[in-house]
């Protein structure tokens, strides 16, 4: 008679969901880091290297993204009024798109089920709002809202 093998207690077994999701969360912090260093020592402005946005140089008009490096630069050096008038839609989407991705994680980390980021119709609410602003910063009446 042979003795049953001792059992050794199986780790608990990753849940792929959460792991990926984790490390989702770790490239994209590390991304915003690394741009973010990149962003705060280069100055766009005079800098060439950035890429350049393909709609402006196509149509000479300002897509949403239209001066948001430059706007960029200006937040991570305390100028919130250069901020606001290269890309007042960064600024002001910034810390909801932060505080939203904080509450998220304060949520999961309780335990809750992961949540999608922009859940049902809030997609299509921030996308109005995009196409909103980029027709306003085209007019004339708006030329604040375009990058200087
Ligand atoms: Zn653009």
């Amino acid at each position: 008679m042979t003795a049953a093998p001792p059992k050794i207690p199986r780790a608990s077994p990753a849940n792929p969901a959460s792991s990926g999701l984790r490390f989702a969360a770790l490239v994209l912090g590390a991304l915003a880091v690394i741009i973010g260093t990149l962003v705060f020592f280069f100055n766009p402005a005079t800098h060439g290297f950035y890429p350049v946005c393909q709609f402006h140089r196509l149509t000479g008009l300002n897509c949403p993204g239209c001066g948001m490096t430059r706007a960029l630069y200006a937040l991570l050096h305390g100028d919130l009024p250069t901020a606001l008038r290269d890309n007042a839609l960064l600024v002001l989407a910034l810390p909801a798109l932060l505080a939203r991705g904080l509450w998220l994680a304060a949520k999961k980390s309780r335990g809750h089920p992961a949540a999608d980021f922009f859940p049902g119709r809030t997609l299509w609410v921030l996308l109005i709002i995009a196409l909103v602003f980029t027709l306003l910063r085209n007019l004339p009446a708006f030329a604040f809202l375009s990058p200087a």
